[in-house]
């Protein structure tokens, strides 16, 4: 891997080379592996076969380009924000410098707008008038393997973020045309193993781990031992219990992975202590949904096990953990994949009587806007002082914040667990927020020169507040973020830890008939004024 300084030397002169000849190469560290066949196979996807993105030849179908063709045509007519977008863009600019991988690479096919040319320029050859008449000079280019090879590389280096979009004055989401160009590789069997083999584990177990129901058990059983270590109290965990309130959905990394493990801590003692009516479930025991960066099909698939769940258990609504794209499925998606959940009721918090409306048609809310409810309506007790070992600052995970707005619930919840919180700079942070460089399934180690590239901005502005003010945590509710940041961190700005916002909960919440505590979740001492002090 290079050093920090090398990475630097980001050479932002453009090429000489006309965009519209295809060009890449796969050098290594700055694309992700296909996805094997029989991942593609198992989830009854077309042209599975062994190939890598750096062999000549690709094995494309026979028939690849009437394919391919064909699928835009049927998007076309499906998605009318697909053809609006291809065809609304003038070209300003105002997007080019606002994408990470930009920032962080220089190859100006990285700005989105060039990003979304990859595909318009195909679109304008084969369905615009001008395209036809005019070729290159109307931006229109022939659809040819390198093409192929070129989408795949720059759809591939796109985290689906949408930061480009909030600064767009058409409102052009490059997000949904990547997606799209997505689509249309699946449909001639190029996808990346990131992205499948956690859908297909997903689809074969329930989450994108594999982990089966009879382990989904013991880890939630650990986590409940953990929190007796360390508060003295037993805490209930149901799974699979019929007619809960509340059914609770968390991506699978928070029982199984490091940091997000210290989250899942926080919620079962936040559960407890609020004596929440809810269950797991070991089915629906994935919030993320890989699928999404695949197709709009898999993610209907994927994401169909959550009401399938709810159903069964016959609860009142969904309450869900800390996750980025899980978040976006269900706030732009979900309603339309596959509800309305007649079934279920609008969600009523059962502590403060607060009615979330805002979930009227998905019944399911945020953990956030759970929590930040119960703060405002003063229902839990509090010692900040826990957490004062940290200097904390806030990554606006993209999902939840460009998707959701979901902004001030996250800050609102950190300050009063917090006694030190410190926002990076307002260009990086909310709605304009710095993507990790590892989402939408691009968190693939032999991806890993890109990913810090990406990362870059992001690790930028937090090392501002590192020097600036101390800080040495990252507080974040997205479970990709969570296993993005400690690498990439390490690697740009070391000395500043990753935790989820209710990690920070679990640590500050007072619990009825709780042992002194000497440590914080993660097992570490408290220093004494921390654990017996004031507030
Ligand atoms: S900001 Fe919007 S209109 Fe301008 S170049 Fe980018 S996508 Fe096109
Ligand atoms: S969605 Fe994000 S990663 Fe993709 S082009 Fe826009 S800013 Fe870049």
């Amino acid at each position: 891997m290079k050093m920090p300084e090398e990475l630097l030397k980001i050479d932002y002169t453009l090429p000489k080379k006309s965009w519209l000849e295809p060009t890449v190469e796969f050098r290594k560290g700055t694309y992700c592996y296909s996805a094997s066949a029989k991942c593609q196979e198992y989830l009854g996807l077309p042209n599975p076969r062994q190939w890598q993105p750096y062999e000549e030849d690709w094995k494309l179908p026979e028939n690849w380009k009437k394919t391919i063709l064909e699928g835009m045509k049927e998007r076309l007519n499906k998605y009318r924000s697909f053809r609006l977008f291809l065809d609304i863009c003038v070209r300003c600019g105002a997007c080019a410098d606002k994408c990470h991988f930009y920032i962080g690479s220089g190859d100006p096919k990285n700005m989105p707008v060039l990003r979304a040319e990859l595909l318009r320029s195909v679109y304008r050859k084969n369905f615009t008038l001008a395209g036809k008449l005019f070729g290159k000079f109307a931006g229109a280019r022939e659809l040819t393997e390198d093409v192929v090879k070129e989408w795949f590389y720059y759809f591939y280096q796109c985290t689906e973020c949408r930061r480009c979009s909030v600064f767009c004055p058409y409102g052009i989401d490059t997000c949904e045309i990547t997606m799209m160009g997505r689509e249309l590789l699946d449909l001639v069997g190029c996808n990346i193993d990131w992205v499948l083999d956690p859908a297909a584990k997903c689809y074969r177990t329930g989450n994108h781990l594999g982990v089966p129901p009879h382990a989904f058990k013991p880890a939630i059983e650990t986590a409940v031992e953990d929190v007796e270590t360390i508060t003295g109290i037993r805490v209930e965990a149901p799974i699979n219990r019929k007619g809960a309130e509340v059914l609770f959905i968390a991506p699978s990394a928070d029982y199984f992975a490091m940091p997000h493990w210290f989250t899942l801590l926080g919620y079962l003692m936040l559960f407890h202590e609020i004596g929440l009516d809810y269950t797991w479930s070991a089915y629906a025991s994935e919030g993320g949904n890989f699928g999404l960066f695949h197709s709009m099909e898999l993610a209907k698939r994927l994401n169909a096990k959550i009401y399938a769940e709810a159903k069964r258990l016959g609860v009142k609504w969904i309450l869900g953990g800390e996750c980025g794209h899980m978040w976006r499925g269900i706030h732009q998606y979900m309603d339309t994949f596959n509800g309305p959940a007649d079934f279920l009721e609008e969600p009523v918090s059962p502590i403060t009587g607060t009615r979330f409306e805002n979930a009227k048609s998905t019944k399911m809310i945020h953990i956030c806007e759970f929590t930040a409810d119960l703060l405002n309506n003063n229902k839990l007790k509090l010692k900040p002082s826990r957490n004062d070992q940290w200097k904390v600052t806030f990554h606006d995970s993209c999902n939840p914040a460009r998707s959701m707005g979901l902004i001030e619930e996250p800050r609102y919840i950190i300050k009063n667990v917090c006694h030190y919180f410190y926002d990076m700079p307002e260009n990086t942070i909310k709605e304009r927020t710095f993507c990790c460089g590892s989402g939408a399934g691009l968190g693939a180690d032999e991806n890993m020169e890109m990913r810090l590239r990406g990362g870059f901005p992001r690790a930028n502005a937090v090392k501002y507040v590192h020097e600036k003010y101390g800080v040495n945590l990252l507080a974040c509710i997205c479970a990709i973020d969570k296993a993005a940041f400690p690498p990439l961190l390490e690697y740009w700005v070391p000395g500043v830890e990753v935790a989820g916002v209710h990690e920070l909960v679990g640590n500050a919440l007072v619990m009825k008939g709780e042992k002194e505590r000497t440590t914080d979740l993660r097992g570490e001492p408290l220093r004494a004024e921390e654990g017996k002090g004031g507030v």
